[in-house]
């Protein structure tokens, strides 16, 4: 999608001509008569500077209908309050630490329980798939290892078994790639990460290709209320304003540091879909327009005492869970953000001890690059007084 579109999908304020979209900081709306109002009633209902967010939202992600919600993790329950007891999820094994907890810790006791699939193949997803598969839950790349799933191909398997296919579009953006135009029914998005772009809130999207679907999402977001706030909906809205740009420059910083890393002696794996070694690269070229910008790597020394030292030495870097914003983070997945997957399953999804994630920022691509110099011989130093 262009800067323009992008820009000009946020509507210029019809009432006044503000050029920044109000916020409606109200609770109620006053009507004239029993349920004659002007279109709202009751804020966690319904609020315009909400509603305007819905709106951009879908027409980003080419969807029928945008819902937004307190955060990615709200946003992620009302697709999986869709569902009944009996039914089965068919998840990717490298899915995000948050939603694992969810599905397993709050809704198998409901009855709804989850199988867990290497979605880089897609026939995985098609011989995993059984009679109670209700919904296939992808994210592509996948947080922490990265892997590309060819969404086009798994959507074609969901609708051939009448599953509902979503896809978490956290990483990627509707800047570079569009899932419901590729098939799928359903895309979320932590809008904390790169749609907000700025580290400064939290929140949570899900847009519907088809109407009915948004109807039932936006019936389960007024019945059980874990609504986005007015003034969280209008910083989603600033950020996206910028979202093309920044996503641009996100993508060519990842880029250069991808590389850098692969040149480094002392580390083993690099994980980007940017870089022609990634066992997922062509399909990522295929189906988005660029790779994002996080990086994960592991140290030749595969232990957590390697990884903490370098995660705790750089100095642009910052150590915080999160990614998307406009300082670079980094983290330790296996003390931090996956720490609730239990280590086997862990380990299995490629989230090896060593694993460090990148959140490559909007800095000068070669002042990151000194900085993970400077971290990486730290690093050295510190797995050599421990041995
Ligand atoms: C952060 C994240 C979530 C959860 O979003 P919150 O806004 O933290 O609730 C879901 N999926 C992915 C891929 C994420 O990175």
């Amino acid at each position: 999608m262009s800067n323009t579109k992008i820009i000009h999908s946020i509507p210029i304020d019809e009432l006044t001509g503000a050029i920044s979209v109000p916020i409606y900081q109200t609770s109620t709306f006053v009507q004239e008569a029993p349920g004659v109002n002007k279109g709202f009633d009751y804020a966690r209902t319904n609020n315009p500077t909400r509603a305007t967010l819905e709106k951009v939202i879908a027409q980003l992600e080419e969807g029928a209908v945008g819902v937004a919600f307190g955060s990615g993790l709200a946003a992620i329950d009302a697709v999986v309050k869709l569902l009944q007891s009996g039914d089965e999820i068919l998840a990717v094994d490298d899915i995000y630490g948050g939603a694992f907890r969810l599905f397993t810790q709050v809704y198998e006791k409901f009855g709804v329980t989850v199988n867990y699939v290497d979605s880089t193949n897609a026939e995985n997803v098609f011989n995993a798939i059984t009679p109670n598969t209700k919904l296939i839950w992808i994210e592509s790349p996948t947080n922490p290892t990265l892997k590309v799933s060819d969404i086009a191909a798994i959507a074609k398997i969901a609708k051939a078994s009448g599953c509902l296919l979503c896809v978490d579009n956290t990483f990627a953006s509707p800047v570079l790639q569009k899932p419901l135009s590729l098939g799928a029914d359903i895309v979320i998005h932590s809008a904390t990460k790169y749609l907000g772009g700025h580290s400064d809130l939290i929140a949570g999207l899900v847009v519907t290709k088809e109407q009915a679907l948004g109807a039932k999402i936006k019936f389960l977001q007024n019945a059980s209320g874990a609504i986005l706030a007015p003034f969280d909906s209008w910083l989603v809205i600033r950020g996206i304003e910028t979202l093309g740009l920044r996503v641009k420059q996100h993508c060519l910083n990842a880029q250069q540091v991808a590389e850098y890393l692969q040149t480094l002696p002392q580390v083993d794996n690099v994980f980007y879909p940017g870089l022609p070694t990634h066992p997922n690269h062509e399909i990522a070229k295929q189906q988005a327009k660029g790779f994002g910008g996080i990086i994960s790597f592991t140290l030749k020394d595969d232990t957590e005492e390697a990884a903490i030292a370098f995660v705790t030495s750089t100095r642009l870097f910052k150590l915080a869970e999160s990614l998307g914003g406009v300082k670079s983070l980094l983290c330790h997945p296996a003390t931090m953000t996956h720490k609730s997957i239990p280590v086997e399953k862990r380990q299995a999804a490629g989230v090896a001890d060593s694993l460090i994630r990148l959140s490559v920022g909007l800095e000068e691509a070669e002042d990151l690059i000194e900085d993970i110099a400077f971290a990486i011989k730290q690093t050295k130093v510190a797995s050599f007084q421990n041995a």
